[in-house]
C-alpha cells in the first residue's frame, strides 16, 4: 500500500496523535555521527516526530509545592517510557503494515553514552549512536527548541514529550519552524531555574547553532550540570526533601561548575544511598530513595523554569493553542532557603532526639564551646 504524509497523519490522528511533523533525511545528512538517524538507519528517507502533551495538572502538586509523584510519573518518565512508546508503537505497526520499515527511536541522552565499545565489524561505528530527540524533532518541523533547550509546540507549548520514528518511506516533509516563531525569547526560564542554568536570551554568546542545510535554528547553552543538580534533587532551594535531611548544608548549585556526567553520579549516588545510622529504612532521603525503586527515574524540580515558567508566559502571550479557564500562576512560586537558617548544633541529631526525649537533661553540657569552657 503506497503510504503517504496524508495517510500516515490521519492514521495518527485516530491513534490519538495530535502533534506529528515530518522531516526528510537530507536534513540530517550533517547531524555527528553517533546522533544520527543515518547512522542508525542508513536506507532512512524520512523521520516522524510525535509530541504527547503533558498535562497542564499534573505539575501543580510541585507548584504548590505539596505532591511530587505525578511529576515523574505522568509528566516525565512514564509519560516518556510508557504512554508515549505505546502511540509510537502503534504508529510503527501501521507504517510497517503498509510495507516499509520503521524504527521508533527510544529517547535517552546522547552525551551520556560510552563510546568505549568496540565497532561490531569492520567499517562500523561503535553501537552507540543515540539521536537528539528534540533537535532531530525541529528538523521535522514539529516545533521549536526553545532558548531554554526545552522543545515548544504549537498547541500544547512547552508541556510535551516527544518520540522519533524512521522510515524508509518516502514522505512529504513539513516545513522547519524559524527560530523565534514560538519562543519570545522573553527569558521567564533563566528568571525562574532555581539551578540558574539558563543563560539569558540577551548573551548571545550562549547560543548553539544547528544546521539543517535549508534552515539553521538556534537555542541557549545550557548549564547542564546545574539543571541535573536541580533536576535530580541537590539543590536546597527547589527540594524539601534535600532540605529536611540537610539543613545545615550550604551548595551553591547556581555557581556549580559541575559536568552533566558528574552530576548525575552525585544525584543517583545520594538518591539510593543508605545510611546505617539513621532509623527506619536508613534511606538517606526517604523520599528519593521511594520514588527511584518505584519508578527507577526521579524529578525534584519540577522544571520550575523551563516549563511551568514558559507554559505561563507563552499562554499569556497566546502562543499556546490550548487555552484554559484560569491562568497558571495563582499566586508566586515558592522557593526554599539556600543557606542554613541556623547554626547547627550537635554531631549525631537521631540520637540526640532520642535521648532528650527518653532522658531529659543527661546530654548536660554535651555541647560546649571552647570559648565557653575558657569563661
Ligand atoms: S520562557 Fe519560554 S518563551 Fe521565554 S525565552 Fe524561555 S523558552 Fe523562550
Ligand atoms: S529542569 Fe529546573 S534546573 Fe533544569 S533548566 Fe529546567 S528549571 Fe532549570
Amino acid at each position: 500500500m503506497k503510504l503517504t504524509s496524508e495517510i500516515l497523519k490521519a492514521k495518527a490522528k485516530e491513534l490519538g496523535i495530535d502533534c506529528i511533523a515530518i522531516g526528510n533525511i537530507e536534513r540530517f545528512k550533517n547531524a555527528p555521527t553517533l546522533m544520527s538517524p543515518i547512522t542508525y538507519f542508513p536506507k532512512a528517507k524520512s523521520v516522524i516526530a510525535i509530541a504527547m502533551p503533558i498535562p497542564r495538572g499534573a505539575n501543580r502538586g510541585i507548584e504548590e509545592g505539596t505532591h511530587w509523584h505525578n511529576y515523574t510519573f505522568y509528566t516525565y518518565n512514564k509519560l516518556n517510557a510508557f504512554f508515549r512508546p505505546i502511540k509510537t508503537y502503534q504508529l510503527s505497526c501501521f507504517i510497517e503494515d503498509c510495507g516499509y520499515e520503521a524504527v521508533a527511536h527510544y529517547p535517552a541522552v546522547p552525551e551520556g553514552n560510552g563510546t568505549t565499545r568496540k565497532p561490531v565489524a569492520e567499517g562500523k561505528v561503535p553501537p552507540d549512536v543515540v539521536c537528539s530527540i528534540r533537535v532531530i524533532a525541529a528538523g521535522c518541523g514539529l516545533g521549536e527548541i526553545g532558548w531554554s533547550k526545552v522543545f515548544l509546540t504549537k498547541k500544547y507549548g512547552p508541556r510535551v514529550r516527544l518520540g522519533l520514528i524512521f522510515t524508509d518511506a518516502e514522505l512529504e516533509p513539513d516545513p522547519i519552524l524559524d527560530t523565534g516563531t514560538l519562543c519570545l525569547h522573553c527569558g521567564a526560564c533563566t528568571k525562574n531555574c532555581p539551578g540558574g542554568a539558563i543563560p539569558h536570551p540577551r548573551e548571545t554568546d550562549k547560543r548553539i547553532y544547528v544546521d539543517f542545510g535549508e534552515k539553521q535554528i538556534y537555542f541557549g547553552d545550557v548549564q547542564m550540570g546545574r539543571c541535573t543538580l536541580s533536576h535530580h534533587g541537590m539543590n536546597k532551594e527547589c527540594s524539601p526533601f534535600l532540605s529536611k535531611e540537610f539543613p545545615n548544608m550550604a551548595f551553591d548549585v547556581r555557581n556549580s561548575q559541575m559536568t552533566e556526567e558528574e552530576a548525575y553520579i552525585l544525584t543517583y549516588a545520594l538518591a539510593g544511598a543508605k545510611w546505617g545510622r539513621k532509623p527506619g529504612s536508613h534511606a538517606v532521603i526517604d523520599y528519593y530513595n521511594q520514588i527511584i525503586e518505584h519508578t527507577g527515574y526521579f524529578s525534584i524540580c519540577g522544571a520550575k523554569g523551563c516549563i511551568r515558567a514558559c507554559n505561563a508566559i507563552m499562554e499569556k502571550s497566546g502562543r499556546v493553542e490550548q487555552t484554559f479557564q484560569n491562568p497558571y500562576y495563582k499566586k508566586e512560586s515558592w522557593a526554599l532557603p539556600v543557606q542554613p537558617e541556623t547554626k547547627p548544633q550537635g554531631v549525631n541529631p537521631y540520637r540526640e532526639e532520642y535521648l532528650d526525649e527518653h532522658y531529659p537533661g543527661i546530654r548536660e553540657n554535651e555541647y560546649v564551646s571552647t570559648d565557653s569552657k575558657k569563661k
